[in-house]
């Protein structure tokens, strides 16, 4: 399911608009330096490497790192801030999709 809305940041207060969240068949990761990566939900495959394609690779071959930054890549995380990076946001929902 992906997500799109407002999100306060606790750290700096910022409100930001974003949107996050698994796509129809691909599971949404995002490295520590929030590098988005869509990999294909059933394999592994990397579908998308920060809105560029990916090259082939499955989750495993990358073992699980960031294939731009190396850093680890986890499901389920909200976008950074993009002001202090922070990841720890209040979450007002605008819709799914
Ligand atoms: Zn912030
Ligand atoms: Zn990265």
């Amino acid at each position: 399911m992906a997500y799109f809305g407002n999100l306060t940041c606790r750290d700096c207060g910022l409100t930001f608009t974003a949107g996050w969240g698994s796509v129809a068949g691909a599971d949404e990761y995002r490295c520590e330096r929030d590098h988005v990566i869509y990999a294909d939900a059933s394999w592994g495959a990397v579908l998308e490497v920060d809105g560029a394609p990916g090259d082939g690779r499955t989750l495993a071959e990358v073992r699980g790192l960031c294939p731009l930054c190396s850093t680890e890549l986890a499901s389920g995380l909200l976008p950074c801030c993009p002001v202090c990076d922070g990841r720890d946001h209040d979450v007002l929902l605008a819709g799914t999709g």
